[in-house]
């Protein structure tokens, strides 16, 4: 049976890889299926069309959607949508734009704290990536307020020290929508250590198909709850990496090592496809 991993990033947002290097790796890895689910871009998932054809990797059309759910800013996976849906890529220009006032107000959270860091700074470390907290954590790094990349976020960027700041992701139900329009699917990411069991069955009854049960955050039972959970609701098993390539992840030794099986990469094309064919003959 083959191997997935439909949570990865590259340098069209956060990570530290260029699709090219980062498909080459999931080849050198033996991995039969890859998704590259930047945050809020296909950027990187278009830059690997054509090589993923040519190396005879599987590349799933994915996303990682920031949105707005009550008070808190959360992830959705988004996997088998028409690429080139035009209302899905105007929800990402809107996000694109929300990321670089949010980062605006960040920069200003963190200078009333005395701490001098520039858009055009944290913009540099982004280069031409959809610009984000990790951008930020560099830029602290470099200028010596913090020693490490995880300070950065324990000590100025991680959500509860940023829950103030007010962000423009779109709701909820919208994203739920519009990937539903072009035909997507959609898994709650890495549900282990954010969300508790009725938080859960809240974002499903939203309408949410799936549950990334497979994270390097999640332990044995941890991803046990979630496969049986998934199972007996029927609904999509997903998992992957969440590999960024910076070494500085977490994650990211867990590269080739956390897969899923090609079965749940089967159930969600299977599902992509039915709702892909359903909207072509209304
Ligand atoms: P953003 O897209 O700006 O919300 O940033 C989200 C990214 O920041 C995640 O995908 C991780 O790469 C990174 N991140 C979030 N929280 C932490 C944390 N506590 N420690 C290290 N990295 C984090
Ligand atoms: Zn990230
Ligand atoms: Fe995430
Ligand atoms: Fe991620």
């Amino acid at each position: 049976m083959g191997k997935a991993d439909l949570h990865t990033h590259t340098r069209a947002s956060d990570g530290a890889l260029s699709a090219k290097e980062l498909l080459e790796k999931v080849k050198q890895k033996g991995l039969d299926t890859v998704s590259i689910t930047d945050h809020d871009t296909i950027a990187g998932f278009l830059e690997g069309i054509d090589l993923a054809e040519d190396l005879g990797i599987e590349l799933i059309p994915g996303i990682e959607i920031s949105t707005v759910w009550g008070k808190k800013e959360i992830h959705i996976l988004a996997y088998g949508f028409d690429y080139k849906n035009e209302k899905l890529l105007e929800l990402l220009r809107n996000q694109k734009n929300a990321r670089v006032k949010r980062m605006k107000r960040i920069i200003s959270e963190l200078k009333s704290q005395g701490i001098d860091i520039t858009y055009d700074e944290v913009w540099a470390e982004a280069g031409r990536g959809n610009i984000g907290r990790p951008h930020a954590a560099y830029v602290l790094v470099n200028k010596g307020y913090v020693s490490s990349f995880a300070e950065a976020f324990i000590r100025y960027l991680s959500s509860q020290k940023l829950e103030n700041i007010r962000t423009e992701f779109a709701d909820i139900n919208t994203v739920i929508n519009t990937v539903k329009n072009a035909g997507g699917v959609l898994s709650i990411a890495h549900p282990g250590p954010i969300f508790s069991r009725d938080e859960i069955d809240q974002l499903l009854l939203l309408g949410i198909d799936g549950i990334e049960c497979i994270h390097p955050s999640h332990n044995f039972n941890v991803q046990k709850t979630f496969t049986d959970l998934a199972k007996s609701r029927n609904l999509l098993v997903t998992g992957g990496s969440d590999f960024h390539g910076n070494g500085k992840s977490d994650y990211d030794p867990y590269f080739g090592i956390v897969t899923l099986g090609q079965q749940h990469v089967e159930s969600i094309k299977r599902m992509s496809g039915r709702r892909s064919k359903m909207l072509n003959t209304n």
